[in-house]
């Protein structure tokens, strides 16, 4: 399989060079030349690797030798249940993974793809990600231990929850954590200025590890599909999706026209709504990201608007029949967290609440109460207790392992808001 950039359909490259590259620098972004179709009449008796192979191998088996082991590897530390509330509503578990958030999906997978990929004789890799909180956490964690490979991560510095933080900056080993004085935004252009700066990202091999890698986002297709057979239904199921880069969102998109029977895409954001104005208006107006307690959905830009677009031939018009888009504040988020506990028991983090009331919404929209809604349960509750303790009046039990972890030292360079300070950082590293 080929992948093209989304601004020019005749720059063409291989799976391989596609995930090395990360991103082009024409502003537009790899997409695949075709998308295989998927045997959704053997779907209900797939296991969840078997699922996994299929949605993935036609992607990368050109370029990836091993791609079965690379796949059950990759699945070995995950599982996606489906909690059932009642009423056609679920949420979809994507947070028993080691850091405990669906970052862990795309991050694994992109990390035994660049492992595999990469010639033994070679320099090492230098991994660059920006993040908001947890793409940094699964990222350090899949490349720990890969050989050959090193993680440099910038977070925004007080924006990230404590335990997001201790997982960021106690990781070790190759992973290298700067503390960046300003936003998440501020973060991600830092991250792009040097992957633009040629002579650095040719000499320290820069690779990124965010949602603008075609790597990270393929994998996440998988548990749109098993939830899909977890429901055992023949209808059209909706999928809600706590949003920020919009990554997961395009590979819902992508398992639709996989073959996948995905009623209508629900993205739900915090107050960073660029894309539910869009939908509304017709108009891409990025804004500047601002602080919620939803942190990991705090991108006022988002980099997935760019493939978003081009799947729908930037037609505002088609893309509305396939996704709709709802934005809430922090203020009904809590409200949220609250009231499911109370009613159902059960613990939502601060991203997860943001969907459930999308999916709400667009069930009152509707008045469709007939069909399934899964939403997408991002992030584990836990990892968000300094947001979810206030607001529910209790103490979160925090499992002994984790407690380990919120004791160890933070190791954390503390950098500028500008580009170069992160490529002096970067020039200064082994080669
Ligand atoms: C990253 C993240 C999101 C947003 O995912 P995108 O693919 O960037 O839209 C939502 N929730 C949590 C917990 C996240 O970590």
């Amino acid at each position: 399989m080929n992948y093209y950039s989304t601004r020019n359909t005749s720059h063409v490259v291989s799976y391989k060079q596609a995930i090395r590259r990360g991103s082009i620098g024409d502003g537009g972004l790899y997409f695949p030349e075709t998308i295989p179709s998927f045997p959704i009449e053997k779907l209900s008796g797939m296991t969840d690797v078997e699922i996994a192979y299929h949605v993935l191998s036609p992607f990368i088996e050109e370029d990836i030798d091993n791609s079965r082991s690379l796949i059950e590897d990759m699945m070995s530390a995950l599982k996606f249940p489906l909690h059932s509330l009642g009423q056609n509503q679920h949420v979809l578990e994507l947070f028993h993974g080691p850091t405990l958030a669906f970052k862990d999906v795309g991050a694994r997978f992109l990390a035994r793809c660049l492992s595999s990929v990469r010639k033994a004789d070679e320099d090492t890799l230098t991994v660059l990600v920006a993040t908001s909180g947890d793409t940094g956490g699964a990222v350090a964690h899949a490349f720990s231990g890969v050989e050959g490979i090193r993680v440099v991560l910038l977070y925004p510095k007080g924006r990230v929850s404590r335990f997001q933080e201790k997982q960021l900056t106690t990781a070790g080993g190759e992973t290298y954590a700067l503390e960046v004085d300003g936003s998440f935004d501020d973060c991600q252009r830092m991250v792009k200025s040097s992957f633009a700066d040629q002579e650095l990202s040719k000499k320290y091999h820069l690779i990124s590890a965010n949602s603008i890698n075609i790597g990270r986002l393929l994998a996440q297709a998988v548990y749109y599909f098993v939830a899909y057979r977890d429901l055992s239904t023949n209808e059209k199921v909706n999928y809600v999706v706590p949003s920020g880069n919009f990554g997961n969102l395009t590979a819902g998109l992508i398992a639709k026209r996989m073959g996948l029977p995905i009623g209508t895409m629900i993205a739900a954001t915090n107050a960073n709504d660029t894309i539910p104005r869009y939908l509304q208006t017709g108009m891409y107006e990025p804004q500047p990201s601002v602080q919620t307690i939803s942190n990991a959905m705090d991108v006022g830009n988002p980099n997935n608007y760019e493939r978003i677009r081009h799947m729908y031939g930037n037609s505002v018009d088609r893309c509305k029949k396939e996704v709709v888009g709802y934005a809430y504040d922090d203020k009904s988020t809590e409200q949220e967290i609250s009231a499911m506990y109370r009613d159902k028991g059960y613990l939502l983090d601060p991203h997860t609440a943001v969907g459930m009331l999308a999916s709400r919404a667009y069930r009152e929209q509707t008045s469709d109460n007939s069909s399934h809604h899964v939403v997408l349960g991002t992030a584990h509750p836990i990892k968000f207790y300094d947001v979810i303790e206030p607001v529910i009046k209790e103490k979160v039990p925090i499992p002994d392992q984790l407690k380990q972890m919120l004791d160890k030292p933070k190791k954390a360079y503390l950098i500028g808001n500008n580009d170069r300070d992160l490529s002096n950082f970067i020039g200064d590293l082994p080669q």
